[in-house]
């Protein structure tokens, strides 16, 4: 611990720095960064957490940019009460056993206990269903298109970590009913189309867009479709967001009916189609896993709360009073023209602290550009732009001029956010396996691979693989192996999942050995 220790306070004197390399401990590296970056502050309540205003930022701009998105579908934000009523939940046994183990319920106010115990909410189908049957009286009242903005609890018994795994967690959930199947089924590709837009457009995270197999379908859904993305520093894959089809497994539950109109009677009653959707703070954890380095954070410009920072240098006991004041008039004039561009700018004029300590803090909160700005530039007209993501002295330097200082930081800003984008999916696609035989499976996947296999999808089968992956690791667990047994991500909507990837060939038996003998390829 002592050598630690030493790097550690060598580290904080030039004003930040990581201790753990992320080649070394994910998990310690992780809380490393989200701390130091100033995302999360720890809570005394097991699985919760602080999300600190950096956090937070980045919050804001994917709900922004996802509110916008959903409006423009015709969805409306509404608030439910955060408390639900046991007879609620038992209304659909399917979504109640499920969630069960993880329900907190809230049984005594004061030092009175409750007379009708009530449920914090983990999901609220079955809190706004009871409203949609009030609401829904003729096939004119629908479509009904809500989503709200909020947090839900889930008191998770495996592993929790900031942002990715929380007990409490900040989310949206979208809940809507249809006259027609045929509209529900087309509205949660769409969904599940913008979630992939989060992740690809503004968090520059590749993903696979899939159905998930019958053992990871949502509970009460008819089934559900799923964006996953790959952390390539852990070798897994974590489900990015999900968007249900319902089926009319609620709307018969909760009576959510209208007189078809195709009767002439009247007399034809049916039911609505339903689909939930939701996406999660993972988001972020997700981002901060794949594009996190050694040095700390790197944000993605399109997320980011600052974009740019301008640092001021150059400096001297030797500079002239006309340099000092002409630094301060120009950086000024640039934070003003970039943010009238609509670039989110903050310019770093404290002079409490040296270039080289807001150097490493800014790298630290992975901001993506720092603009450097001293006296000889502004001579030439000139400023330096440094990449985050590229910390080479040269490779990661571009040179932009006054006249073009708003261009030149758009540019870079979207050079940053394909690059991102570039390297993640090319580190994506190298370690994707297309295999055919039971023989390859735990091996590829004990080496950090997402292996793409044929699969009936039965539940039986699901859990033979979990098991059988799970024993076949057992060897290789000290070099990282799959102690917790396969888990399947989704069938693919896209079988090329790369143009030059060959798809998988139909009819194939997999796996040749014992009970599961009779899978067939189904996807
Ligand atoms: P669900 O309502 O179960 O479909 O969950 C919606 C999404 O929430 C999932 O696709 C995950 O990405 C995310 N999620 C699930 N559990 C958690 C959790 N404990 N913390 C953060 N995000 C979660």
């Amino acid at each position: 611990a002592a050598p630690k220790k030493e790097a550690a306070s060598k580290q904080q004197s030039k004003g930040g720095g990581l201790v753990v390399k992320k080649a070394e401990s994910v998990p310690d590296w992780y809380a490393e960064v989200i701390g130091k970056g100033q995302l999360i502050e720890k809570y005394p309540v097991k699985g919760c957490f602080i999300l600190r205003p950096w956090a937070y930022k980045l919050w804001e701009q994917i709900q922004g940019w996802l509110d916008t998105q959903i409006k423009i579908l015709g969805v409306e934000n509404c608030y439910f009460p955060m408390f639900i009523p046991k007879c609620y939940m038992e209304k659909e046994s399917d979504h109640l056993d499920d969630f069960a183990p993880e329900l907190a319920m809230v049984t005594k106010f004061g030092n009175e206990e409750i007379d009708e115990p009530v449920a914090i909410r983990p999901t609220s189908e079955t809190a706004m269903y009871a409203a949609f049957s009030s609401w829904v009286q003729s096939h004119r009242d629908l479509p009904l298109k809500l989503n709200q903005w909020c947090s839900v609890v889930r008191w998770e018994v495996k592993q929790t970590t900031p942002f990715l795994r929380t007990r409490e967690f900040l989310w949206q959930e979208g809940h809507t009913a249809y006259a027609e199947k045929a509209d529900a089924e087309k509205e949660v590709l769409d969904i599940l189309e913008l979630y992939a837009r989060v992740y690809e457009e503004l968090l520059a995270i590749p993903v696979v867009r899939g159905t998930k197999t019958k053992a990871e379908t949502f509970p009460g859904a008819d089934y559900t479709t799923t964006v996953e993305a790959f952390v390539p520093a852990t070798g897994r894959a974590i489900q990015g967001a999900t968007s249900h089809h319902l089926g009319q497994n609620f709307s018969k539950m909760f009576n959510i009916q209208f007189q078809d109109p195709k009767d002439p009677t009247g007399a034809a009653i049916e039911y609505a189609y339903q689909n939930s959707w939701g996406l999660t703070q993972r988001t972020i954890g997700v981002m901060v896993m794949v594009h996190g380095d050694d040095k700390g954070l790197v944000l993605p410009p399109n997320v980011a709360g600052y974009q740019v920072v301008i640092v001021p240098l150059g400096i001297k006991a030797s500079s002239t009073e006309e340099d000092k004041k002409s630094l301060a008039e120009v950086s000024q004039a640039y934070t003003k023209r970039l943010r009238a561009a609509g670039v989110r700018v903050f310019l770093d004029d404290d002079n409490t602290n040296s270039p080289g300590w807001k150097f490493n803090n800014w790298e630290m909160k992975g901001v993506p550009l720092r603009m450097e700005l001293g006296p000889l530039d502004i001579q030439k007209g000139e400023f330096v732009l440094a990449k985050r993501n590229i910390l080479d002295q040269k490779a990661g330097k571009v040179i932009g001029k006054h006249d073009s200082l708003e261009d030149d930081v758009k540019r870079t800003l979207d050079e940053i956010h394909n690059e991102l984008y570039s390297k993640a999916l090319a580190e994506r696609d190298s370690r994707l396996a297309t295999i055919s035989e039971w023989k390859d499976f735990s091996p590829n996947l004990n080496e950090g691979k997402m292996v793409m296999v044929p699969f009936c999808g039965e539940k039986e089968c699901e859990e033979r693989m979990k098991e059988k992956s799970k024993e076949e690791a057992a060897e290789v667990e000290v070099a990282g192996g799959l102690k917790m047994g396969a888990k399947s991500l989704c069938v693919p909507l896209e079988l090329g999942l790369h143009a030059s990837r060959a798809a998988v060939e139909p009819g194939m038996a997999w796996p040749t050995d014992g009970d599961v003998r009779h899978c067939r390829l189904c996807l």
